[in-house]
């Protein structure tokens, strides 16, 4: 047995699944979880000594790659000054400016993750125009919260079914489900509820079905819609924030939200969550609103040292982006050589990568739906032997960052190129 068996066989003991969040237990790719020791740059070892090329990336905030050494001195530094004070210290202030420089959001809150960040911009845009409903698609990820754990019920116009025991459905009625780059389907939903919408929250590239981009004129289709209904547009940047560009999504589509979610990246690999938008809607959120929501971990100075570490780096440094799109491309036209025998879909938005093994283009959560598990399980196989550390699930990105290199993309088409032979 490996070391990571052994600890897999402790942890399922004490740990639901022996995991502290599901996708990590491997179970749709029938093995047990790589226990990770440590990163650097592009690279994970596990702890039983074995030597990765890491293609997850904590699941898209390392960026810049593991132990980067600004983020590692910032942290340190902070760390000798106190872990937590609960009170405000001047990184959080430092952090604001930057996020607001960065995105064009002019006030912002900070929480500890995607899922809080999401859960509190629903709440705000609920206050801000006195309705209930929210609108969400099928195949987004929103984190955990209550209402975003509802995915596409039968009958297009009705409320949703929930996702998860424990939700009741009073609260995942409130969330109606529309299709992916569908307009129609949007503009459906909020005819058949008038006046009743509060927001319709998107992810502006999909990226937990697996990587789906929005098609043309989607994102600024949903833009008009909003504003005719009176509706909140709420970007979840949680992946995208400062991944496709500085400024994230709405900067690479040129379409701005009303509301916008970060986390992953904006925490450097530190638990961090932001939300984000106009001095007017932020100004009703408590102490100056009636909106509430608090933290006693929120703004934590080790987190911020992390995130606003990171986040200068790729301000101060355009040219990472530049890279990441010609490193990306790089890794799709080489995957596409080297699978053209078998019925794949390379999807690929800058740094994000999803290989679908289905023959349909993948638009949407049916498309993606269509893959064939068995042989992504095959593909998740192949990679990990050949020492490529990838998502244990069809329905995730691929995850490039700064740290790796031209030479190590090309490692990954070759091993693709030997899987299905
Ligand atoms: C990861 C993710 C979340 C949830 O963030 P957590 O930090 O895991 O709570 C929310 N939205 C999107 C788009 C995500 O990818």
């Amino acid at each position: 047995m490996t070391r990571s068996e052994q600890l897999f066989d402790a942890a399922q003991r004490v740990l639901p699944g022996g995991v502290n969040s599901p996708v990590r237990a491997c179970r749709s790719v029938g093995t047990y979880p790589r226990f990770l020791d440590r990163g650097l740059g592009s690279h994970v070892w596990d702890v039983d000594g074995n030597e990765y090329i890491d293609l997850i990336g904590s699941w898209g905030p390392l960026i810049l790659g593991h132990c980067r050494e600004e983020v590692e001195r910032a942290v340190l530094d902070a760390v000798k000054k106190g872990l937590s004070f609960g009170a405000p210290t001047a990184a959080e202030v430092e952090m604001a400016e930057l996020v607001c420089q960065m995105t064009g959001v002019e006030m912002v809150r900070m929480v500890n993750s995607g899922t809080e960040a999401v859960m509190s911009a629903l709440r705000l845009a609920r206050g801000a125009t006195g309705r209930s409903k929210i609108i969400k698609f099928a195949g987004c990820y929103h984190g955990h919260s209550d209402s975003m754990l509802v995915k596409a019920g039968s009958g297009a116009l009705t409320g949703g079914a929930p996702d998860s025991a424990g939700v009741p459905k009073e609260i995942a009625g409130d969330t109606l489900t529309a299709s992916y780059n569908d307009l129609a389907s949007v503009e459906g939903l909020l005819n058949a509820n008038p006046g009743q919408v509060a927001a319709v929250i998107v992810e502006p590239v999909a990226a937990n079905m697996g990587v789906v981009p929005p098609q043309p004129g989607f994102l600024q289709g949903l833009r008009k819609l909003c504003d005719e209904s009176g509706a909140l547009l709420i970007f979840d940047e949680v992946i995208t924030g400062f991944r496709l560009a500085p400024g994230g999504a709405q900067e690479y589509y040129g379409v701005r939200a009303d509301l916008v979610t970060y986390g992953k990246i904006i925490g450097g690999g530190m638990p961090v969550g932001a939300y984000g938008g106009s001095r007017k809607l932020m100004e009703l959120v408590a102490p100056l609103g009636p909106v509430y929501q608090a933290g006693t971990l929120s703004g934590n100075p080790v987190a911020m040292a992390a995130g606003l570490a990171q986040l200068r780096i790729l301000k101060n440094n355009p040219e990472i982006y530049t890279e990441l799109e010609r490193k990306g491309a790089l890794l799709e036209e080489g995957l596409k050589d080297a699978l053209s025998g078998i019925p794949v879909q390379v999807n690929r938005v800058g740094s994000l990568l999803t290989v679908f093994f289905t023959e349909q283009p993948v638009t949407g959560y049916d498309q993606a739906r269509s893959s064939d598990l068995t042989r992504f399980r095959q593909w998740y196989h192949g990679l990990l032997s050949r020492g490529i550390y990838a998502a244990p699930s069809q329905f995730e990105a691929l995850f490039l960052s700064s740290a790796h290199t031209d030479t190590e993309i090309r490692r990954i088409i070759a091993a693709a190129g030997e899987i299905f032979q």
